[in-house]
């Protein structure tokens, strides 16, 4: 009896904690130089348009993945932690041959996603200032830039990013990568960019990306996209 009641009580213990802990809580974290940057809002913060969960399991398991690949790759190689990460990614051919394939996709994917969480968030809104003066210049307005955009991110084959990068001089241009490749790999700046792999959206759109990416302008935040658009015209824009 006693016996029982122990290993009922031991059990109940474990069910309250398992309770408590987040429905999808971050992979074990490997010790390491890279850390999965926080969520700048709650992960309801975005719905209707991109759901709690999406956003859970791309942020908590998605990219802290390619945080424990640059770890793990860092443990041999501390020459990918020593420097900006759009650095390594610049300079690929520098990484040597045997983490060179992960280490393009893992710090591609969390140069990338880094991007992504800080260019959305609540609210949506319109671009104004400079940038917007850009759109105008560059696109002829924001519906122009945003059916660019959506065209391209829908045109992209199996997995990928839609960005619009921005050069030196404030020139932007819409470009599209496959996997988890990046503008920063060619020396390049991007302005903002939306995540067309699967994972960004299946659960709440399945197979509509179109309508996907049409919703995700509701969630981008112009306010810190003119701040990347200020750094990159002053050479300070890093991923
Ligand atoms: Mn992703």
């Amino acid at each position: 009896m006693t016996m029982h009641r122990r290993s009922f009580l031991m059990t109940g213990a474990a069910l309250a904690a398992a309770a408590m802990a987040p429905r999808f809580a971050a992979a074990q974290a490997a010790a390491g130089p890279f850390k999965l940057p926080p969520l700048p809002y709650a992960p309801n913060a975005l719905e209707p348009h991109i759901d709690a969960q999406t956003m859970e399991i791309h942020h908590g398991r998605h990219h802290q993945a390619f945080i424990n690949n640059l770890n793990n790759a860092a443990k041999q190689h501390s020459q990918l932690a020593s420097q900006p990460i759009e650095n390594v990614l610049a300079r690929l051919g520098d990484v040597p041959e045997a983490v060179r394939t992960m280490v393009r996709n893992s710090a591609g994917g969390h140069a990338n996603h880094s991007m992504f969480w800080q260019i959305m968030g609540p609210g949506g809104g319109e671009p104004d200032g400079d940038v917007n003066a850009a759109i105008q210049r560059d696109f002829g307005g924001i519906s122009t830039l945003q059916s660019r955009f959506n065209d391209a991110g829908g045109r992209v084959f199996g997995s990928g990013w839609v960005f619009v990068t921005v050069d030196k001089e404030g020139k932007l241009a819409i470009e599209s990568r496959p996997n988890q490749d990046t503008p920063l790999m060619d020396g390049k700046r991007v302005l903002l960019g939306n995540d067309v792999w699967e994972h960004a959206y299946y659960l709440k759109y399945q197979n509509r990306r179109p309508e996907y990416l049409k919703n995700w302008w509701n969630t981008v935040n112009w306010k810190v996209i003119g701040e990347r658009y200020a750094a990159a015209k002053e050479g300070k824009l890093g991923i």
